[in-house]
């Protein structure tokens, strides 16, 4: 038996079809909810860099799709008698939600062995293709289909839509990316690149007490946010910093900036590696300088539920203290979503909220 305040039959979306054209808004039906899974009425969803990156072509999207991956939402219906979140918590109708963005089967070697976000079936919303009403799993939308699988957290309603909703894709990742450095407290910290995910983390380093925080940013507007999030010290360019770290996070995803980055690092000093998620240029690397100097380098893709949790956990306790609200420039109507994608693309916000 499904759960349900009422029974939504349409809900608008809209589809990108191909790269440099407009999203195309039109109805479709919502199908019914099958067991386990969960209809949710979409509140908000903020384009991610890598929406922008789609829809200009910088990515290859498998199509028609429904776009859009950061949202948060309230749940309209529940397939079955009963569905619990990622804590084992009885979800009800009406619950504010956000939820993994890697959908994973749970049962494969990956998933097994703890990165279930490398799952060996893996889905993601927002990256999925649309086939008539089956695949209602972007943002870009007035409504979501969860399936089963889905990792989902329940949020508190005190905290505005604009600071939680970039926490399950961008938040969320910084999050695993602080985890692969257990000890922050009185390390220098480097952050090169400071859009949505640099500026979180420098507010993740801060509040665990790393002794400084110099970011590398070339954009003007960020680099007064880079301060205002705590960072000491913000250079547009990595060759004009001449001091060494214990921690480096890339989330610029330049190879020049990489390869830089290695020669930056202390001894027993680590690199965390983000934003490199294009084909980039190889970079040259000194085994030697590695192996005398005890220098560890890690990647991050994606993100385990858990670093969700952490995430959301940051944000309802910093809200108030850290302005994540700010980082979010304006709002638009779903009906007005090519303005919003037009907007993002010519002010390079930190981001643009889509509300339904
Ligand atoms: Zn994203
Ligand atoms: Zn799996």
């Amino acid at each position: 038996m499904t759960q349900s305040e009422a029974n939504p039959v349409k809900g608008r979306i809209a589809v990108f079809d191909e790269p440099n054209a407009f999203l195309d808004i039109k109805e479709t039906s919502i199908p019914p909810v099958g067991e386990e899974e969960i209809l949710v009425k979409i509140s908000a969803c903020t384009i991610c860099g890598s929406d922008l990156h789609t829809i200009t072509g910088r990515r290859i999207e498998k199509t028609p799709t429904i776009l859009g991956h950061e949202i948060i939402g309230h749940i309209a219906a529940i397939g079955g008698d009963y569905a619990q979140d990622y804590s084992g918590h009885q979800l009800s109708v009406g619950d504010r939600i956000t939820w993994s963005v890697c959908i994973s089967c749970g049962q494969c070697k990956l998933c097994e062995s703890g990165i279930p976000q490398k799952c060996a079936s893996v889905k993601k919303f927002g990256h999925e293709v649309l086939d008539g009403d089956s695949g209602l799993l972007g943002g870009f939308a007035e409504y979501v289909l969860l399936p089963a699988s889905t990792s989902i957290f329940r949020i508190s309603s005190d905290v505005p839509d604009e600071v939680l909703c970039p926490a399950n894709c961008a938040t969320a990742t910084v999050a695993a990316a602080i985890r692969q450095v257990p000890i922050v407290s009185n390390k220098r910290v480097l952050i090169i690149g400071a859009g949505m995910l640099g500026i979180s983390a420098i507010a993740f380093v801060k509040t665990k007490g790393a002794s400084q925080i110099s970011v590398i940013e070339p954009d003007d507007d960020r680099n007064k946010l880079a301060f205002a999030f705590g960072a000491a010290h913000v250079a547009d360019n990595i060759s004009k910093i001449s001091e060494r770290f214990d921690i480096i996070f890339d989330f610029s995803g330049s190879s020049s900036a990489i390869e830089q980055a290695v020669s930056a690092v202390d001894l027993g000093g680590t690199i965390v590696l983000v934003g490199t998620v294009a084909p980039s240029p190889a970079i040259s690397l000194d085994p030697e300088f590695v192996v005398r100097n005890l220098i560890t380098i890690i990647g991050v893709h994606n993100y385990h539920p858990m670093d969700l949790k952490t995430a959301l956990d940051f944000l309802v306790t910093h809200n108030k203290d850290i302005p994540f609200d700010q980082l979010v420039e304006k709002s638009f109507p779903l009906a007005d979503i090519n303005d919003a994608v037009e907007f993002a693309l010519s002010h390079k916000p930190i981001r643009v909220m889509i509300k339904p």
